[in-house]
């Protein structure tokens, strides 16, 4: 006999074929469900509606089934365009574990590799370019050819998982930052960045020109900002400029040329923090005058020193073990502040 849950269950099917989809998308299911659970059960008392809190206990009825299984219904707004996009997310996902039943381990090893040099890509542009994407293959210690690493990106712009620009660098898609976001703040907390706005993680939008401040906006939460409040910065105060497209932007615009040759360092396990570091982190210090200067920054130029060094030659064997793991960063980070 058809059940009014038999809506929830048939929604989240199609959300589950689907992978990501939009407000207004997601609105036409769920009148699709209640139409067709009506058509074969017409005395249920079940019905769709354009009203949010109708949508939003929809939603927490969904939660309601999804939670004991460590999934939610859950959206974010997407950076270019603000949209409302929903998803299911694992909600114990410090792994990229909703991935397995697409992808062959190897697969997702070299996805990780990918994630990992676009979060610690160089001045915030949190992309990549295609041929660095496809130089990652060397680092993984599997035999995956360049060409099938072609088709494992192909696929993973086709699925959602990448978005590819017009110029052909790798970001992450409303996909990733929706589904991935506990593995990408456990995996790279100095990294990622909050829209002083919204909170939600920033990896395409605008920063505050003054060196060191901290502010990050999506492009749509800025535009939303009121006239008289878009005159100065919320974190430092600075004035900004009438122009504002000469804030600086984050993401792929960010790039400048000859920026993208060196791969990034990935990160050291806690074993592996070495006396180099430790002066790096003096040499840090000499340039950090008081505790109040933003930690991010620190790190930030941290991680832009290990670059430098990681570009020497004959340095990539050696990274190879650490760059498969990258789930030690939090440890080193601990124990960088422990030394503080
Ligand atoms: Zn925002
Ligand atoms: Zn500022």
């Amino acid at each position: 006999m058809v059940a009014s849950s038999d809506v929830q269950r048939l929604f989240l099917q199609a959300v589950f074929s689907r992978g990501i989809l939009s407000y207004s998308h997601a609105l036409v299911l769920w009148k699709k469900c209640v139409d067709a659970v009506k058509a074969a059960n017409p005395v249920l008392d079940v019905r769709a509606s354009e009203r949010r809190e109708e949508w939003d206990a929809f939603v927490n009825r969904i939660n309601d089934a999804l939670n004991p299984l460590d999934l939610e219904f859950r959206h974010v707004l997407d950076e270019e365009a603000g949209k409302e996009m929903y998803a299911v997310v694992n909600t114990r996902g410090d792994e990229i574990a909703q991935m397995a039943t697409d992808y062959t381990p190897a697969e997702i090893a070299y996805f990780r590799a990918v994630v990992e040099q676009i979060m610690l890509a160089p001045n915030e542009c949190y992309s990549l370019s295609s041929l660095a994407a496809l130089r990652e293959v060397n680092a993984l210690k599997t035999n995956m050819t360049k060409s099938q690493a072609e088709s494992v990106l192909g696929s993973l712009v086709a699925r959602g998982w990448l978005l590819k620009s017009k110029r052909g660098r790798y970001s992450l898609s409303t996909r990733s930052l929706l589904e991935l976001s506990p593995y990408l703040k456990s995996n790279y907390p100095d990294e990622c960045l909050e829209c002083t706005i919204c909170m939600e993680i920033v990896t395409r939008g605008v920063a505050c020109n003054t060196p060191a401040c901290q502010t990050r906006m999506h492009q749509h939460c800025f535009r939303k900002l009121p006239a008289k409040q878009a005159r100065s910065c919320p974190t430092c105060q600075c004035d900004w400029p009438l122009d504002r497209r000469t804030l600086r932007p984050v993401g792929e615009a960010a790039i400048r040329d000859g920026q993208d040759e060196g791969r990034r360092r990935p990160r050291k396990s806690t074993a592996e923090v070495s006396d180099e570091e430790d002066e790096e982190d003096s040499r840090m210090d000499e340039h950090v005058p008081s505790q109040s200067q933003p930690r991010r920054r620190q790190t930030r130029s941290a991680v832009a020193m290990e670059v430098d060094e990681g570009e020497e030659e004959g340095q990539d064997d050696e990274e190879e073990e650490e760059f498969l793991q990258p789930s030690r960063t939090k440890s080193r980070t601990e124990s960088r502040r422990q030394r503080r």
